[in-house]
């Protein structure tokens, strides 16, 4: 890794000052002041466990500029009918009422000798310890012909809300007999199994309201996540229904245009009638501009989540660069907690537990065909470590699969009531 020498000079002083002096509190405020940038899986669990666990010792600011978090999970089983928009949609007044204060603006700079966080509304908000968790951005020219300005043309739905609903708006006036086409992303990306996951549940949308429609997936990988389970569940419910194209057919040669609509995999151009492009993934922006990020993604430290290039800036979610838990809002979610515990730690001197993180995803194929993967983890001096795991079985039973399901829908209610209270 690259450091600068501000980097380095940020992270000599604060390993010394953490064997050394108590930490000394910015502007001499009484209480410490954690601010967390980011009000999704990784920062509203954070924000909400440290205001609750600490019992304002410790001040809360969360930025976030939506009033609205639609998760991203389960977004793709509202594509396929299975859920509302509404079902997934959740605001930050229980937050607020548990005593975080919720600012809705953009972090636009960080000042890191300052120690301060600047809006874009204006103003800034001190901290003695920052969390960064803005999720993920695009890598600019990852898929040739798509960038930004295409997203209402092409959407990625991969913010889950309003690209969630054009795409969903796209589905559904797709003509009879029409072609989806997914343009699927590189490793590493955010949720392994997302993309196939929505590629069966708009299958499923199709069979039962377009049943001639075709569904193309141009992918740069030679394999992806669950991959005997998706395709056991496809030949399975929606025979004839799915062409995918891996690395091997030149899934990974495309380029698309969008006003014209169509796809070019490996020199073949096709005309399609609805284009999902997810392109190549990077941290969100706000990691980048405070300096924690080397290449794509922050490097982190698996016993707290604190990041390589400074001690008292933690980042959480998909863009840390963390080791090896998938970028899942589980990951994010269970990152957090240990973040939080280690924050109030620092700050007030509470009891810090090791580090244990957990993540299991589901994917639903069919109705009541949930699989699953997951495993658990530990932090070691390099990363977070794999202890051990467990997958879903090919040949399941159908009470086996329906059970799976279910176990998703307990853990959705859980972890939403877990984020924002
Ligand atoms: C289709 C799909 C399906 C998925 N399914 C699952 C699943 O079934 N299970 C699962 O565990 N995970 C799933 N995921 C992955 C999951 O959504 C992410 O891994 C998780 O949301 C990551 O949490 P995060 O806190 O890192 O980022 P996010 O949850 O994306 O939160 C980031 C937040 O930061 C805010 N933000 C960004 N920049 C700034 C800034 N500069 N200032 C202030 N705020 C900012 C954003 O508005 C956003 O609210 C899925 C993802 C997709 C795309």
């Amino acid at each position: 890794m690259k450091l600068n020498r501000r980097h380095f000079i940020g992270t000599t002083a604060a390993a010394t000052a953490s064997l050394s002096a108590p930490m000394v509190l910015a502007d001499g405020h009484a209480k410490p002041r954690v601010v967390v940038v980011g009000g999704g899986a990784g920062g509203a669990t954070a924000a909400r466990y440290i205001a609750k666990d600490s019992k304002g010792a410790i001040d809360v600011t969360l930025i976030e500029p939506t009033r609205m978090y639609y998760t991203c999970f389960f977004s793709n089983l509202y594509l396929g009918g299975f859920k509302d928009i509404e079902d997934i949609g959740h605001s930050y007044g229980s937050l607020a009422a548990g005593g975080v204060n919720v600012v809705h603006d953009w972090a636009v700079g960080v000042d890191r000798d300052a120690k301060t966080v600047s809006l874009a509304g204006g103003g800034s908000v001190p901290y003695d310890k920052l969390i960064l968790s803005p999720g993920i951005d695009f890598v600019d020219g990852a898929v040739e012909g798509w960038d930004l300005s295409a997203q209402n043309a092409m959407p990625h739905a991969y913010k889950a809300g309003s690209q969630s609903e054009l795409l969903k708006a796209q589905l559904m006036a797709m003509p009879e007999g029409g072609i989806f086409a997914m343009v699927a992303p590189p490793n590493p990306y955010r949720c392994p199994p997302g993309p196939y996951e929505r590629v069966s549940m708009v299958a499923h949308f199709l069979k039962n309201n377009n049943p001639t429609a075709k569904i193309i997936v141009a992918d740069p990988k030679p394999k992806f996540s669950k991959m005997a389970l998706f395709q056991e569940g496809w030949a399975n419910h929606y025979e004839g229904m799915i062409d995918w194209i891996g690395e091997d057919f030149g899934g990974g040669n495309v380029s698309v245009d969008p006003n014209a609509m169509t796809v070019t995999i490996d020199g073949e151009e096709t005309k399609v009638d609805v284009c999902n492009v997810i392109p190549a993934m990077k941290a969100g922006r706000i990691a980048e501009i405070a300096g924690v990020t080397d290449g794509n993604w922050a490097p982190v430290n698996a016993v707290d989540m604190s990041t390589k290039a400074d001690a008292d800036i933690y980042v959480l979610g998909d863009a840390s660069q963390q080791g090896d838990m998938p970028k899942s809002g589980f990951s994010a979610n269970s990152q957090a907690k240990v973040c939080a515990n280690a924050v109030r730690g620092a700050l007030t001197g509470s009891k810090v537990f090791p580090a244990r993180f957990s993540n299991t995803c589901w994917s639903l194929i069919d109705t009541n065909d949930g699989v699953k993967v997951g495993a658990s983890y530990e932090a070691t001096d390099e990363k977070i470590a794999k202890v051990d795991g467990f997958i879903s079985q090919t040949g399941e039973s159908a009470d086996l699969r329906k059970a799976t399901y279910e176990e998703s829908e307990g853990w959705y209610a859980g972890i939403t009531a877990d984020m924002f209270g």
